[in-house]
């Protein structure tokens, strides 16, 4: 059943055979449900639909998995699903000009900021697995400083993606560099990692932590300790 439905909404047709008219949702591919699922207001729309192609594979998945996609708590959840991925992989379609959007501010000090604790999700790209933790981040300004709600969202952009903790901790670290031409950058992260707390080894306590450094902290120690005796944490 399901399955003929999948297929009837990706050749543009409802089941009975009269044509669908699209709106612009993602893809400029969700249909508007037909009139009879409207008669009932708190009735989900039978057809409703945010990526036809890509809940067709998670249907596939699940299907696959020894399970029923067409039983009651499973019947929504390719939407849910395409809806939640689309989301949780959003940093491949932003740009970092995006994100950042001109707030920037020129700033005489030469102090070192700090921004510590900030909280990211990722997802591992070894196994699509959720990592979260937080991102610690300092930097020594040249003449250049940047709004601290940026520096979360900057986290955000790249951990967005399929990611290795180590790639995401330098990224973020680069993007500032090539935003602030600053003295120095330093990144500190910390995770967990679900593809160990629930499988594999099962280490459910263990967390990971990288760190990228550029610039002054890199060349200076002193810089560097400085930096990591403010963010360090006693747990
Ligand atoms: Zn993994």
């Amino acid at each position: 059943m399901a399955i003929e439905t999948t297929i009837q909404h990706l050749n543009g047709h409802s089941p009975n055979g009269v044509d669908k008219v699209y709106t612009n949702g993602k893809n400029g591919s969700r249909p508007i449900p037909p009139a009879e699922a409207t008669e009932n207001p708190y009735a989900i729309p039978p057809e409703e639909s945010y990526d036809p192609a890509f809940e067709s594979l998670v249907e596939q998945m699940l299907r696959r998995l020894g399970e029923d996609p067409t039983r009651d708590g499973l019947k929504r959840t390719p939407l849910r699903v395409a809806k939640a991925m689309d989301f949780l992989t959003s940093g491949y379609s932003q740009s970092l000009a995006e994100v950042v959007n001109g707030a920037l501010f020129e700033a005489e000090g030469q102090e070192m900021v700090i921004v510590r604790d900030i909280e990211f999700y990722s997802q591992c790209e070894h196994h699509m697995l959720p990592f979260f933790g937080k991102a610690h981040i300092g930097y020594i300004p040249k003449g250049k400083i940047i709004g601290l709600s940026k520096i979360a969202r900057i986290v955000d952009l790249f951990a967005r993606r399929l990611q290795v903790q180590e790639r995401l901790t330098g990224q973020v670290a680069d993007a500032l560099v090539e935003i602030l031409q600053p003295q120095g950058v330093a990144v500190v992260t910390e995770a967990s990692h679900f593809c160990m707390m629930m499988r594999g080894v099962q280490k459910q306590n263990s967390f990971t932590v990288s760190s990228a450094m550029r610039g002054a902290f890199k060349e200076n120690a002193s810089t560097r300790q400085e930096f990591m005796g403010l963010v360090t944490h006693s747990r």
